[in-house]
């Protein structure tokens, strides 16, 4: 039987981080629950234990039914029938194993229905997920809009819709229009307050919706008239049940072909207002966007999964010149590099995870009690770490998952551009990542700023002085030179306090913390587990050795009047 989670280990791994001691005992309240309810775990092991027994029914769901459903799911795709969405049959059958399995509601409270499962534990789900089928991950992992509903919706909200979504009921968000895609503060679907219903109506078009006929949607709308920027934007709950909102159309996409991408006509839909007026886009948004761009982050590590996997099959299988393609260093090397691009994903996947999970409990609690001071620091601290780690996780793992999958093609040969082969498939999936939830651009606006003010380098420093077994001095050492380069490049470009110049080379730099923090964390995974990570570290250290040493040399040799020949070329 196949099963995504018991035949890999790395998964397993996490649990055993040293983080999640203080995550479970935050997020079960110091096994508190147990009291009132027979199933929540009494101590640490107890808890790991019930997640490792609920990813290993993910797991077999995501071997036996979703990955044998997922080529059949590519070539039929969703329709629109009667403007309603109507699912590939493949689609229908994983969706109902999960929530026949209780996947739904992972990490929402208990009283809700919900598991309590600390992010850690759901984003696992969506990497399995995504190595099966990563049109489906979306559809499955949509339910993370619930954390968003719980956070910021009333008590009368949150038991209205939080137990139907733990019952199966899918959502989506709703944020894209035609003229507001990066730039969402130039949304304008109208909502109107109806004073007589006790309701707003909502009046408009959204466009590239995922899901977008999905039982409850989060639809970010413009509540103050007269308003163009963001602080007339406001959250809203749309309930299907109510009508007014039709699919005009699904997109012929490129990848993801399973999961459908919906124009909306939203016309008098009755809606009701999410939290407090104005701080939609702000606030609510914000939140949501970042949980989802952690999702992301999870499908390009599953997509990259699955890269390995398939490259390394067939790099065994097939022969050419009386050899396995394996035994060529060419080949080799591609795939040695998927795999250690695919365990520094996974290694800053879960880093960022295990942040968010510290720092969204805590902001939980201080709604039941107040917080120790010390307490209070924790939470700043690993928020911070969270709004830093999820642009550079984000940027970093989708691109990896575009090179994975695009490797794992190169090896496959001509074999590899044909229909017949996953790869073809997870090439196609794997393009979307560094676009939707916010393209790399976008998530280098936001990482740039942790690297001029120096988020990255406090947390690379604290990396820096974790005690390693002797075997790791030297991969160390030559981390810390790569350390050295970044204190130089990065002044280098600051300091000439030229925003069009510091937007021009911000990619680079935020590229440059991405391969040092991911080169230290594959340090650390390999110093708890040095068999299975030595190789994973070796291989993408010198790797970041390479690249780091370019990004050095463009920008040491790049005279800032340079800039005029890229502007007038374009
Ligand atoms: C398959 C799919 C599913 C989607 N699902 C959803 C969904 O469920 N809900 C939803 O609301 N939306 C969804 N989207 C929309 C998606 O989030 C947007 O497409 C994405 O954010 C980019 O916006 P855009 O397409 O308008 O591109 P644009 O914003 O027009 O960007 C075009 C180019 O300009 C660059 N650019 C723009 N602004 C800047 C800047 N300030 N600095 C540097 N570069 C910049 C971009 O990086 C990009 O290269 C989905 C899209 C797709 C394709």
């Amino acid at each position: 039987m196949a099963n995504f989670y018991l035949d890999n280990p790395s998964l397993k791994h996490q649990w055993e981080h040293p983080l999640m001691k203080r995550i479970v005992e935050l997020k079960e309240r110091n096994f508190a629950d147990a009291k009132t309810y027979d199933y929540a775990p009494v101590d640490l092991e107890d808890a790991i234990d019930s997640y490792d027994k609920v990813m290993e029914i993910a797991g077999e769901i995501c071997g036996e039914v979703v990955a044998p459903n997922a080529e059949g799911v590519d070539a039929q795709g969703p329709k629109v029938v009667n403007n309603r969405v109507v699912y590939a049959p493949g689609t229908t059958e994983n969706l109902k194993a999960t929530v026949q399995a209780g996947l739904m509601g992972l990490s929402m409270p208990r009283r809700y229905d919900g598991l309590n499962f600390p992010m850690v534990a759901f984003i696992m789900a969506s990497d399995i997920a995504a190595r099966a089928d990563a049109g489906f991950c979306n559809l499955w992992a949509l339910q993370d809009c619930a954390e968003t509903l719980y956070e910021f919706g009333n008590e009368e909200q949150r038991q209205k819709f939080i137990p139907q979504m733990c019952a199966g009921a899918t959502m989506s968000m709703d944020l894209t229009e035609p003229d507001a895609g990066s730039d969402l503060q130039a949304v304008m679907l109208k909502a109107t307050e109806d004073p007589e219903n006790g309701c707003w109506r909502l009046n408009g078009v959204k466009r590239f919706i995922t899901n977008g006929d999905s039982d409850i949607h989060l639809v970010l709308a413009r509540s103050e008239d007269g308003t163009k920027d963001g602080r007339g934007l406001s959250m809203f709950i749309y309930d299907k049940r109510d009508g007014g909102v039709d699919v005009r159309r699904i997109e012929n996409k490129m990848g993801i072909k399973g999961s459908a991408t919906c124009e909306l006509t939203y016309k008098n839909a009755k809606a009701q207002l999410c939290g407090q007026r104005k701080l939609g886009l702000i606030r609510y948004v914000m939140s949501l966007m970042n949980g989802a761009r952690l999702g992301i982050m999870a499908q390009a590590t599953g997509l990259s999964e699955a890269a390995y996997r398939e490259a390394l099959a067939y790099a065994k299988e097939r022969r050419q010149f009386g050899k396995a393609i394996i035994e060529f260093p060419a080949v080799y090397e591609m795939v040695s590099n998927i795999k250690a691009k695919l365990d520094a994903s996974r290694a800053i996947l879960y880093e960022t995870a295990r942040f968010v999970d510290i720092y969204k409990i805590l902001e939980d609690i201080e709604h039941e009690r107040k917080l120790e001071p010390e307490e209070k620091e924790e939470l700043k601290k690993y928020k911070k770490l969270a709004d830093a780690f999820t642009p550079l996780g984000k940027a970093m793992n989708t691109e990896y998952a575009n090179q994975t999958t695009y490797d794992c093609i190169q090896v496959h040969g001509g074999s590899g551009f044909m229909k017949d082969y996953t790869c073809e498939r997870l090439y196609r999936d794997a393009r979307i990542t560094n676009i939707y939830e916010g393209t790399t651009q976008l998530q280098v606006v936001a990482a740039i700023r942790h690297v001029l003010t120096g988020t990255y380098l406090a947390q690379i420093k604290d990396y820096q002085a974790e005690a390693l077994r002797p075997e790791l001095d030297g991969l160390k050492a030559r981390l810390a030179k790569l350390v050295e380069i970044y204190e130089q490049i990065v002044p280098t470009v600051a300091d000439t306090k030229d925003n069009e110049y510091i937007d021009f080379q911000a990619r680079r730099l935020v590229e440059c913390a991405g391969h040092i923090v991911l080169g230290y964390l594959l340090l650390s995974d390999a110093n708890r587990h040095y068999e299975e990570y030595i190789r994973s570290a070796e291989v993408y250290i010198q790797y970041a050795e390479g690249e780091i040493n370019k990004i050095q040399h463009f920008i040491n040799h790049f005279p800032i009047e340079n800039l005029g020949y890229y502007k007038q070329q374009a």
